[in-house]
C-alpha cells in the first residue's frame, strides 16, 4: 500500500495496534503514555493519537539511555530476542528483533524506482563504521539482486581502482564523495566517463543541489537520485526517474505531516514537520519520533504513476517562520539566491510597523563586488514568484550581514520584530 497523507482507515488500525503493543511491553512509553493521560484502549481517532500520545525526540532516547545503560527503557523485549544490533554516534543503541529489517524494504522499493537491475554491481561508500547506513544500504542492494562493493568512506584512490576493476554501474553515497572520486580518477590520469561505469546513482546524507547534480552528470554521465531518511528511523523517500520531489515509500512508518506552528495537519503544497511512528512490534520501538525535519508536500500527482505522496526537504524546523501567513525556511530563500552568483550572506527581517495593516518582510542581501542597478528588482520578482511572498529587497555589503545568519544553521537569518502577545 502506497504511504498517504493524511492517513486513511487502515493505517490509523495498524497504528492503534502499534500503539496498544507498545504500551504493554515498553516501560518508557508505558510511563509517558500515562503521565499524558493517554490510554490506548480510549483513541477513537487520528486526531485523539494527535492531541495525547506525546512525541520523542533523540534527546529523550538519548538521556534515558544514558540513565539506564546501554538500552535504556524503551526496550520493549528481553536482550535472548534480538535479532541484530545497530548503532548510531552518540552512542544510540538500537538493537533489532530477527524480523525488523531495519528499513531495508523501503530501500528495496526506492532502488527498484531507480531502475537498477539485478546482476548490477552496487558501490557503496556511506560509513560502515559505527553507522547503520553503509550496512543498511549494502544489505538493500544485495536484497536487489545487487552485487555489491563495501566500499565505505575515504581511501579514494583505492575505491576508483576497485569500482573500475568491478566495473560498477551503481553508485551508493554522498554526492561529495562521488565528486571526490571523478576528481581523484583524473589525477589518475583516468577519463572517468570511460574508464568508470556508473550508470545511475542513489544520493543521500547531504543535499543533492542542481548545480551538483549537473556536475556529476558531465563528469560521469551519471542519473542521481536523491533520496531521504533518519539514523534511528531509517530510510523515508526517494526520487522516480522524472526527478521531482521524493516518493514516500516508507509502509513500515506511520508519518505524520505537521504545521510547524499549530501542529495541525500540513495541507498538500504546505510545510510539514516530519512526525514518524515505527508500525509492528519492535525490539526498541520509537513512538511518534520527531527528528526535527520540515518538507513540503507537493500536491500534484506525479507522471510516474506512482501515487504515493510526494515530499521535498526543506530544512531543519527551527528555523522556520510563518512570514506574511506562509511558512518559509530560510534554506528556500537560499535557493533562490543561489541563482545569483554576486549574493552571498542574506538575512530578512520582519516587523509590524505602526499603522501599518500588514506585516512587512525586509530581505537585506549581502553582495560582494559591483552591483547591478536593477538587481534588487530582480531579486524581488524572483523571490515572489518562488517563495510566493512579497519582500522589500535591500542590497548591502555582505559584510553587513552576520556570519550567523548563514546557512546551514541560519541561526539569524530571519529576525522577527513582531510582538507577539
Ligand atoms: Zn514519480
Amino acid at each position: 500500500m502506497a504511504a498517504s497523507w493524511p492517513p486513511g482507515e487502515g493505517e490509523f488500525e495498524r497504528l492503534l495496534e502499534t500503539l496498544a503493543w507498545v504500551e504493554g511491553n515498553s516501560p518508557y512509553y508505558r510511563r509517558r503514555f500515562a503521565e499524558a493521560g493517554a490510554r490506548v484502549g480510549d483513541l477513537r481517532s487520528y486526531a485523539d493519537v494527535r492531541r495525547l500520545i506525546p512525541r520523542t525526540a533523540k534527546a529523550d532516547l538519548v538521556a534515558n539511555q544514558q540513565q539506564h545503560p546501554p538500552f535504556g527503557e524503551f526496550l520493549a523485549v528481553p536482550r535472548e530476542r534480538f535479532g541484530s544490533l545497530h548503532t548510531s554516534p552518540g552512542p544510540i543503541f538500537i538493537p533489532r528483533l530477527p524480523e525488523e529489517r531495519g528499513g531495508t524494504p523501503v530501500l528495496k522499493e526506492a532502488i527498484r524506482a531507480m531502475g537498477v537491475r539485478p546482476g548490477e554491481v552496487a558501490h557503496v561508500t556511506l560509513s560502515y563504521h559505527v553507522m547503520p547506513g553503509g550496512l543498511r544500504l549494502h544489505r538493500a542492494f544485495e536484497e536487489a539482486g545487487c552485487l555489491v562493493i563495501n566500499g565505505g568512506t575515504g581511501a579514494s584512490r583505492l575505491q576508483v581502482e576497485v569500482a573500475r576493476g568491478w566495473g560498477a554501474t551503481v553508485y551508493a553515497g554522498t554526492p561529495s564523495f562521488l565528486a571526490n572520486l571523478g576528481e581523484t580518477a583524473v589525477e589518475m590520469g583516468l577519463d572517468p566517463r570511460r574508464d568508470l561505469a556508473y550508470r545511475v546513482g542513489f544520493s543521500t546524507a547531504e543535499a543533492l543541489t542542481p548545480a551538483l547534480r549537473a556536475k556529476l552528470h558531465d563528469t560521469f554521465g551519471i542519473e542521481l537520485f536523491d533520496h531521504c531518511g533518519e539514523a534511528q528511523i531509517g530510510p523515508l523517500a526517494g526520487e522516480c526517474r522524472v526527478h521531482e520531489g521524493m516518493h514516500l515509500h516508507a509502509t513500515d512508518l506511520f508519518c505524520e505531516f505537521l504545521d510547524p506552528e499549530s501542529g495541525e495537519p500540513a495541507e498538500p503544497g504546505g510545510i510539514g514537520e516530519i512526525v514518524a511512528t515505527q508500525l509492528g512490534p519492535r525490539a526498541l520501538p520509537l513512538v511518534r519520533y520527531a527528528p526535527g525535519d520540515a518538507f513540503r508536500l507537493l500536491a500534484e500527482p506525479c507522471p510516474c504513476g506512482d501515487r504515493s505522496l510526494r515530499i521535498a526537504f526543506v530544512g531543519q524546523v527551527g528555523a522556520i517562520r510563518k512570514i506574511k501567513g506562509v511558512l518559509i525556511h530560510p534554506a528556500q530563500v537560499q535557493r533562490v539566491l543561489a541563482g545569483f552568483p554576486e549574493v552571498g550572506r542574506f538575512q530578512i527581517v520582519v516587523e509590524q510597523r505602526p499603522g501599518e495593516r500588514y506585516e512587512s518582510a525586509v530581505l537585506r542581501a549581502g553582495v560582494v563586488g559591483p552591483i547591478a542597478p536593477d538587481l534588487a528588482e530582480r531579486l524581488a520578482a524572483r523571490l515572489k514568484a518562488t517563495v510566493l511572498i512579497g519582500f522589500e529587497v535591500q542590497v548591502v555589503g555582505e559584510g553587513e550581514v552576520p556570519e550567523t545568519a548563514a546557512g546551514p544553521r541560519f541561526a539569524e537569518a530571519i529576525v522577527d520584530r513582531r510582538s507577539h502577545g
